[in-house]
């Protein structure tokens, strides 16, 4: 059964006091939302574990927003799977664009990390998106089945059950600009044929596969009405409670 999702990347915002409060205000917001959406928060490493202590007794999910390609050991800076599970996250956010493009991370390293989370009992939400330049030259749906490729190809239909795709246009992350209900349908489907081609209509169908790019509460219900978009990445608007829950109820 495929799952409706919504989940807000904090990235590197707010203090830990501040991550705190957002999260309990999250968990009281969460209460009047329909049991079929389920509610993710991925803020900073420095604030997992007083989130999950906020989140205690809530359906709001934790999920980290990486994962070191390592399991233990010599890695100065880096964050085991381990670590994640240990202090309560059920997701790493994986491939996000800001990580491709300012940290390196290629879809080698993602097939890696990707096999740690999931050995680990983690989720994974893969990112996948084309840029600004790539969508111009008429390749989205090149850049996007490629990478979709490069990263799931290595795994089985089983341990897709344990993943998320989240279609990222780079040139709507952030922006204001957000990628039209159509435009975001007909990567999301082409992304599900991809799914499908190798493991099947069944598992293609259960993906849940979540649109990002200045996702709000005023053009959520647009794109959570196409058959392929189920649920969202969010970025700024997951900041403030109103309008994440105010995404969350369009479905
Ligand atoms: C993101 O970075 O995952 C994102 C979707 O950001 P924003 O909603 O701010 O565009």
């Amino acid at each position: 059964m495929r799952k409706y999702i919504v989940a807000g990347n904090w990235k590197m915002n707010t203090t830990v006091p501040e991550g705190v409060e957002l999260a309990k205000a999250v968990v009281a917001a969460a209460k009047e939302l329909p049991a079929n959406v389920e509610l993710v928060v991925a803020p900073p490493f420095t604030h997992l574990y007083p989130v999950a202590e906020a989140l205690k007794g809530s359906k709001v999910k934790l999920s980290a927003q990486n994962c070191a390609d390592h399991e233990k050991g010599a890695y100065t800076g880096e964050v085991a799977v381990n670590m994640l599970t240990s202090v309560g996250c059920e997701y790493t956010i994986l491939g996000h664009s800001e990580r491709r493009q300012y940290y390196g991370e290629t879809d080698e390293k993602l097939v890696v990390k990707t096999k740690l989370a999931l050995e680990a009992g983690l989720k994974v939400i893969l990112c996948v998106g084309e840029n600004l330049d790539e969508r111009e030259a008429g390749k989205h749906f090149d850049v996007v089945t490629a990478q979709t490729k490069a990263v799931l190809y290595n795994f089985t239909a089983e341990d897709l059950k344990k993943v998320v795709i989240a279609y990222e246009p780079v040139w709507a992350i952030g922006t204001g600009k957000t990628a039209t209900a159509a435009q975001a349908e007909e990567i999301h489907a082409c992304i599900r044929s991809v799914i499908a081609e190798k493991f099947g209509l069944e598992a293609a169908d259960d993906m849940t596969i979540l649109y990002g790019g200045s996702c709000k509460p005023s053009n959520a219900k647009e794109l959570f009405a196409e058959k392929d978009i189920d649920g969202g990445l969010i970025g700024g608007a997951a900041l403030k409670a109103e309008d994440f829950l105010g995404i969350a109820k369009s479905f």
